[in-house]
């Protein structure tokens, strides 16, 4: 049965149809529900006003009031302005326009008291205000008003009249009508234990706050109850799938013991050693395996995935392994290739540019279970690719795959869900891995092979850049391998290979005795390999090249990483490239070239480098600074699409929602308590609105 919340917009006072059909396109707002959990994006704040001797240039937005005293059209042209000067006890300030100065005119009388809103700047010595809004001061506007919400709009909403003011409008209206329709949505005993503001509080305050402290409550309850059902669902989730879901009981290690006996390259490090017992637990339990593994670059997860593709290969299954990218699926089928023919398994690389032939050769393969391992990319999710008894699938996925992808691959398997691991490459900040990955158990490689050596980073100016060429000389002389690395970003592509080949040149001429190699995007792949290959096999000692080498080759040899314009790269990208290093015995280390010119943040991302090797850390200081939405891939997931909550910032909130989700569900699994009843209700409301939900029952 369809509730008041479910009311198309199209019936609110002051829509109709045409505003309607805006709404639905331009904002996704359907329903009396949608438009209802569209909160403010910020707030002015009038509920004071400012005296002009108080203000600064940091403030966003103030209201003073005073008289203006005079008024005069000043300059010409692009110039041309009206200004008022607007006196309070305190001093005088500049009310400026550059347009509708005729209309201005007319409005601002000398003599007369007006409120001016807008965001003060300062020429010389004075304060001014670019077009302001100003009204003339009454006995109702004098004591000064509320925070005033401002709504995220679309510029066609603008044209079309139907700004935030106007939703303003549309808000107020529809409060009036819900304000009884408002249930509470989480138990009394939750609201009491946190003290959190009511629903129906929270919902008007979140709109019309009364005041700073109102808002600051009514966002803290909206955000508790975002974060509480989306941990209730995963861990809900987690649990379901541990109590239902069936695995293969994969008990003969046969195959990883012959393996770790006669082929094993090196000693595994304990990290490494711990983790795959893990594993090894959880696919002999019979019960479903779904498992994180994070390590940061280099930690060694590729031997670990293929110790575990042991596992189920010796209980006569296949596996498969799925990569974000082309290059990151033919470096582990390169790998991967090499141990499987040690151990005489079949393997084949599935990607968009497999040949049909090819590809039906596989297709067959794999029905037949003639083939063990595919390793590839999305490609791996298509209809055509069935097996006849997959075991293990393992997704390589630096947070690019979202929930819904990951269980796509599950249905590959018809009897029995396979295992699934996730490795990501990038590590994860806690918050955001409580969300992304909050329903899988995880497993983490948290130590280095032995004998590497922390990276050396340094920053340097480009002004210093003799001195860096002189110490690559002396680094090349011992027998060292370089890269020296220029951004790429789309936008500004002709720009930046010009910078590039630029580079190449200059380096070319301050090394003119030495091999050089260079790649980037725009070569064929066939060119791009054969430079690779060369540098790999020592045959050149530097390597200029873009980010492409991000993911690429592994070259131990290679011990310095240069990264040019530095300030242009993101966090957990400049740790991604440092990780191209440092693979070796040797000493290495990580320049960090920039102009003398660094914005706040840059000097952040620097300092950052320079101070640490952890990739958590780092991985922590980037979600702040640039919040999760532009997190390497994060977009996609879906999971992060939030109404309210931050995951950089709600830290704290999150894991208590986690936790008293845990507690909760512990409790009462099948949340049948009363007083869980509210909880089972809002579960099913959403159920009918969010499609993840439909998994659990
Ligand atoms: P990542 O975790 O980034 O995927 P890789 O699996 O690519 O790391 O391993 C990085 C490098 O370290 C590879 O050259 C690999 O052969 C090597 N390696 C992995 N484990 C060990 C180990 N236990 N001892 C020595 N070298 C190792
Ligand atoms: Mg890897």
């Amino acid at each position: 049965m369809p509730g008041f919340f479910d009311t198309p917009i199209e019936y609110l006072k002051g829509v109709g149809p045409q505003r309607s059909a805006l709404l639905n396109k331009q904002l996704n707002i359907f329903t009396f529900g949608d438009l209802i959990q569209h909160y403010p994006f910020r707030y002015e704040d009038r509920t004071r006003f400012y005296s002009i001797k108080e203000l600064t240039e940091e403030m966003p937005f103030v209201q003073v009031k005073g008289k203006v005293t005079k008024k005069e059209i000043i300059g010409v042209g692009a110039r041309k302005r009206l200004v008022a000067y607007l006196v309070d006890d305190t001093g005088e300030m500049e009310l400026v326009w550059f347009q509708g100065i005729k209309w201005m005119l007319e409005k601002v009388q000398p003599g007369m008291e007006y409120v001016a809103f807008g965001k003060p700047s300062k020429y010389g010595t004075r304060f001014s205000i670019a077009h302001p809004e100003v009204e003339v001061l009454t006995t109702k506007n004098e004591k000064g008003g509320f925070l005033q919400p401002v709504y995220p709009i679309t510029e066609t909403l603008r044209k079309r009249y139907l700004d935030s003011k106007a939703l303003v409008k549309l808000q107020q209206e529809l409060l009036i009508l819900a304000k009884d329709k408002i249930h509470e949505t989480l138990p009394g005993s939750i609201i009491k234990r946190f003290k959190l503001m009511d629903k129906r509080g929270a919902m008007r305050h979140i709109h019309f706050p009364e005041n700073h402290q109102s808002l600051a409550q009514a966002q803290q309850r909206l955000k508790f109850e975002e974060l509480f059902y989306i941990q209730l669902r995963l861990l809900k989730l987690k649990l379901v799938r541990k109590e239902k879901y069936r695995g293969q009981a994969f008990t003969d290690a046969i195959l990883l013991t012959q393996f770790y006996n006669e082929h094993l390259p090196f000693q595994l490090t304990n990290a490494q050693k711990r983790v795959i017992k893990e594993i090894y637990a959880d696919m002999r339990s019979g019960k479903q395996m779904n498992r994180l593994l994070q390590g940061d670059v280099g930690s060694g997860k590729t031997i670990v995935s293929f110790a575990c593709m042991l596992i189920a290969l010796g209980g006569n299954a296949q596996c498969a392994l799925m990569a974000p990218t082309e290059i990151l699926a033919q470096q582990h089928f390169k790998t991967l290739s090499k141990f499987a023919e040690q151990m005489h398994i079949t393997i084949a690389l599935l990607t968009g540019s497999t040949k049909k032939a090819e590809r039906k050769e596989i297709h067959q393969g794999l029905r037949e279970g003639s083939l063990r391992i595919l390793i590839g990319t999305h490609a791996l999710l298509e209809e055509e690719v069935q097996f006849k008894n997959l075991g293990l699938a393992i997704i390589d996925e630096q947070h690019r795959f979202g929930v819904a992808q990951r269980s796509k691959l599950w249905s590959k398997n018809k009897d029995v869900y396979p295992h699934v691991l996730v490795m990501t490459a990038t590590p994860i900040p806690r918050t955001l891995a409580m969300t992304l990955y909050g329903d899988l158990d995880v497993s983490v490689i948290d130590e280095l092979p032995s004998g590497r050596k922390p990276i050396k980073t340094v920053h340097k100016y480009d002004s210093h850049r003799l001195e860096v060429n002189g110490f690559l000389k002396e680094q090349i002389q011992a027998g060292r391998q370089v890269y020296i690395v220029y951004p790429l970003i789309e936008e500004s592509e002709k720009l930046d290979l010009k910078h590039l080949m630029d580079g190449y040149e200059s380096i070319c001429r301050a090394f003119p005795d030495e091999a050089i190699s260079i790649v980037h995007g725009k070569m064929k792949p066939d060119a791009k390999e054969y430079e690779m290959a060369r540098f790999a096999k020592g045959e050149t000692s530097i390597m200029v090249a873009t980010t492409v080498i991000e993911v690429g080759v592994d070259v131990p040899n290679a011990s310095v990483m240069v990264i040019e314009n530095a300030e242009r790269f993101g966090l957990s990208q400049l740790h991604q490239l440092r990780g191209r290093v440092g693979r070796g015995a040797e000493q290495s280390y990580c320049l960090l070239m920039t102009s003398f010119k660094l914005s706040t943040d840059s000097k952040k991302r620097i300092e950052t480098m320079v101070r640490t090797n952890n990739g958590f850390e780092i991985a922590e200081t980037d979600l702040q600074l640039r919040g999760p939405g532009d997190l390497m891939g994060t977009q996609q997931s879906g999971v992060l699409d939030l109404l309210i909550a931050d995951l950089g910032k709600d830290t704290k909130l999150l894991q208590a929602a986690r936790e008293t989700a845990i507690e909760i569900l512990e409790n009462d699994p099948d949340l049948k308590h009363s007083d869980n009843q509210v909880i089972r209700e809002q579960v099913a409301r959403m159920r009918k609105s969010v499609v993840n939900w439909s998994r659990i029952s």
